[in-house]
Formats: structure tokens, sequence, C-alpha cells
């Protein structure tokens, strides 16, 4: 469809709005945006083209909520769990209707996008029971007196969330935010708002008071850079690409915000001899062509021993086939579209590289066929063999359906391969030889790590990434530290 029957067509989901202080809301100016359906090209609805004004509407309303005397501040947190539950079971009721939303926006399969509505169900459950299990200590200090701490809400948080896994990256956010008992501020990335914007209205059904959950749409250069830059906001949670993340970092430098970063990667995923070859070469496709490969931990970079080098390939061209490409919309699709024809083309780009770089393609590179495709942002999986660690495939984060394979001779060469990224996010070490697999494992820096399996996210643990690829850890109780503060107090008691 073009920009301009687009723009005469009417929006399947309406003009949606913003939630400031509990209010649905437009844009101060009134401006908005188109939201696309990247698979058909279809516009799905207009949202706010949200900017400075709109932040500071936000945030006054936080602060609102924050200092109200009978309010938010003075909730238990057990009833702050209890909401959380609500706000649970809230999303487990409307999960078909989040996964319908998630998926028509991204581009994803449907049967993807259940799970994750599930997944963000069960973050709100897991930070529900958290919540009155953050507490301080009592510590024996060298004096007489009684020392203790206290652990406080940071005030005014900001959560930046990116594209690929809006709903969930907002639920790893939101979760322990308002477990500690923050104020919340969420924005969603341009391309996919409309789950978080349903998520803000569940969060207000389930309870929580005007101006605890505010999401405001609008474009990250504006809209993102005002909250990160916010004076009123203590504190940024954000996702997003690594070059994002360093601006949000100077962004936060004005008022010394403390921060939270989960950025790019480029996670190895490490063959030995000895692994079993077979489940390897089942289960790795996922693990780099799922969400189209838009995945901050996808396996884009393979490291084989040579001596199987041949027979890994051929297991993995195997698997890759079976990969089903097609309609989100289709219960059997595996693998939809990409989020946009922007992200394809520079993906697209990508590929053509790869090419001139002299690694040799083995399977995918371009779109498949059929007119069913004709519309949507799509590629095949694609996977070049034959790669060094000086091309740019394997240095930079594709963030697409490419996986470059890379032979090495021993384990010393593996780690060091492995090793020579900018990026510490993920990685797999695949062997039967455990000695050996947890030598690489301590050897590789990097936060979130599998053995003989591709598994990097569990609710109940800590995920974050080494180097260039972040700073602070969500999930589990460590994401409660990033969203308190510690207060020592000291008490003479003499
Ligand atoms: P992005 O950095 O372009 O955008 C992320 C968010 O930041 C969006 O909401 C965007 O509007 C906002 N933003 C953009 N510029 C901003 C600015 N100057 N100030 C404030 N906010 C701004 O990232 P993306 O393209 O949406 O997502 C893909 C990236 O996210 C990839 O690099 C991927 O690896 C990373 N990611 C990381 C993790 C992780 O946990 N480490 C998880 C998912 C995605």
């Amino acid at each position: 469809m073009t920009t301009e029957s687009r723009a005469a067509a009417a929006p399947a989901l309406g003009n949606v709005k913003m939630i400031i202080g509990g209010e649905p809301v437009d844009a101060a100016d009134g401006q908005t945006f188109d939201v696309i359906n990247p698979a058909t090209g279809e516009l799905l609805a207009r949202a706010p083209l949200g900017g400075k004004v709109d932040v500071d509407r936000a945030v006054a309303a936080a602060q609102k909520a924050l200092d109200d005397p009978r309010g938010w501040s003075t909730w238990s947190a057990a009833k702050r769990g209890r909401t959380l539950q609500k706000l649970s079971t809230l999303v487990k009721q409307n999960l078909e209707e989040l996964a319908q939303l998630e998926s028509r926006n991204v581009g994803k399969p449907i049967s993807g996008a259940r799970g994750e509505a599930l997944g963000v169900s069960l973050v709100f459950e897991y930070y529900a029971g958290a919540a009155n299990k953050v507490f301080g200590e009592t510590i024996p200090v060298s004096k007489p007196g009684l020392d203790f701490t206290l652990r406080e809400p940071i005030g005014v948080v900001g959560l930046i969330v990116p594209w690929n896994f809006p709903m969930n990256m907002a639920s790893w956010k939101l979760g322990p935010a308002l477990a500690a008992g923050n104020a919340t501020i969420l924005k969603p990335a341009s391309y996919t708002p409309l789950s978080a914007l349903r998520l803000g209205e569940l969060a207000l059904e389930a309870g929580f008071p005007p101006g605890v959950v505010n999401v405001i749409t609008g474009p990250g250069g504006t809209a993102g850079a005002a909250l990160a830059g916010h004076p009123g906001v203590g504190k940024i949670a954000f996702t997003g690409e690594t070059t994002t993340g360093q601006e949000i970092m100077r962004l936060a430098a004005g008022n010394v915000k403390k921060i939270s970063l989960e950025l790019g990667g480029k996670s190895p995923n490490i063959v030995f001899a000895d692994a079993d070859l077979e489940k390897f070469a089942a289960e790795s496709p996922y693990s780099v062509f799922d969400n189209a490969g838009q995945d901050c931990c996808a396996r884009s970079r393979i490291f084989v021993q040579d001596t199987v080098h041949d027979r890994v390939v051929e297991l993995f061209t195997e698997a890759t086939r079976k990969v089903v490409v097609g309609d989100p919309s289709d219960d059997k699709t595996e693998m939809g579209s990409l989020v946009s024809q922007r992200q394809r083309e520079r993906v697209a780009d990508y590929i053509a590289i790869g090419r001139e770089e002299g690694a040799e393609l083995v399977y995918g590179g371009d779109a498949p066929t059929g007119e069913e495709f004709d519309n949507g942002a799509y590629l095949m999986p694609t996977i070049f063999d034959a790669c060094r660690t000086d091309m740019r495939i394997v240095r930079e984060e594709i963030f697409g359906p490419v996986v470059a394979i890379i032979p090495f001779k021993d384990e010393a060469e593996a780690l060091r391969l492995a090793n020579d990224t900018p990026y510490g996010l993920s990685g797999s070490v695949w062997s039967r030889d455990i000695g050996r697999a947890l030598r690489v494992v301590k050897g590789l820096k990097a936060g979130v790590l599998s053995v003989n399996s591709n598994s990097s996210v569990h609710t109940e643990a800590p995920f974050g990434g080494y180097k260039m690829s972040g700073i602070g850890r969500e999930l589990g109780m460590h994401a409660v530290e990033l969203y308190t503060e510690v207060k020592n107090v000291y008490v003479d008691l003499s």
C-alpha cells in the first residue's frame, strides 16, 4: 500500500490515545503518526505524536501520584503486590487480544505472540510476589548504636522500550518498578505502541492509581529524549540499540539519573565435536531466526569445531529449511515479517555486504517468493559459512534472520574468537564434556549463558549484558535493585 492510499484509509483500530494521569489523551498539539502492520502494509491505528510538552505532563502526573498524602506512596507493599497480581490476571484474561495486537503490530507469528503474552502475565505474577520481600538489613557497625538500611522507591522512573518484544520489555520494567513503589512513564518504540497502551489501560483497571502508570507515544529523538533528559525523572530503564543507550547516558547526566541499559548483542553459539550435534541442529535455527532474528540474544555467530564443521552445516541447514516462513496470523507460521520495510532493507544490505566480504551463502539471502509476501517486510532465514571475525556481518548487530558460521580448532581458539566482539549479552556452549563446557562459560565475557541449550530468559533469573551490551540486570530479584535507593540509618542508643 502506498503512503497516499494509507493516508486515505481508515485505521483498523482507529485513533488510539496516550495515558497520562489515568486519562486517555491526545498529544498536546494534536499530531498523530501511523502505526502499520509490517506483514501487510495495512494501517493499523493512528497514535499521538507525543513530544516534550506531553512528557512534562506525564512527569507532573507521576509526581502528583507520589505526592498524594493518602495515595500510592502510602500503599503497603502487600497491596502493591495484590494489584500486580490483578494485573497479571487481567493480562491472562486478555491474552488473545494482546497477542493479536502484538502479532499485527510487529509482524511476529501469532503462536509466539501468545507465548509472549503469557510471559508478561508471569512476570507480573513474579513481581506481585516480590513486592513485600524487598527489605533492608541491620549492620554491625563499629559504634555502639543501631545501624539499618531502608529500601525506598526512586520516585518517577522512565521506561523506554524497543519494538522487537514490546510488551515483554515493558513488563520486565513495569513489574519491578511498581513492586518497589515507583511512579512510571512508559515509552514504547514508535513502530510498536499498541500493546504498551493496552497494558496501561489494564494497569488502571487493576487498580493502580492515576499517574502511577503513564504511557507516552512518540519518536525516540523527541519524546524519548525529553524523558531521558527530564530533571523530574530519577531513573531511566532503557532497552534498545547500543548507540541509543550511549545517547541516553549523555541525556541522563544532567541530573545524574540512575540508569539501567539492555543493549545490543552478537551472541555466540559454540559447538564442540563431542556435542549432541543433532540436538544442536534441531534447536538452534530458532535461536537466531525466532522473531525474524530481531532478538538481542540471537545466536548470530555459530563457532563450529573444524572436525565436525561440514556435518554441522549440513544438519543446521536441513533444520533451517523446515522453519515455516509465512503469514503471522497463521498458527503454523514460525517466522513472520520483519518490523518494517526499513529494517528489511537494512538487513538486505548486510546480506549484500556478507557476499562482498567473501562469506559463502549457504541458504536464503532473499525474500521468500509468492504473492502473499508482496506487501510485507519478509526475508528468508539466511546462513553464511566460511566467515571470519573481521567481517562486518560477524562484528555488527544485524538484527535480522542472518547467521554467520565460523570454524575453530580448539577450546582456546573458540574462546578467543567468541570474545572478539564489543558485545557481551548471551551465548551457548554445546559439549558432552561438562568440564570443558564450564571452562568456556567461565571464559566468556557475557551475562547470560547456557550449556547444551539456547535458553536465555527465565523470569526468576538475572538478565543483562557485559561490555557494550548494557548496565544492570533485569528479571529476578536483581531487577528490584534497579528501582530502589538504599538509605542507611544510624541510631545513637546512648
Ligand atoms: P532503538 O534504540 O532505536 O529504540 C529503542 C527505544 O528508544 C525506542 O522506544 C525509541 O523510540 C527510543 N529512542 C530512540 N532514540 C532515543 C533518544 N535519543 N532518546 C531517548 N529514547 C530514544 O532500538 P530498537 O531499534 O527499537 O530495538 C532494537 C535494539 O534493541 C537492538 O539493538 C537490540 O539488541 C536491542 N535490544 C536489547 C535487549 C536487551 O535486553 N539487551 C532486548 C531487546 C532489544
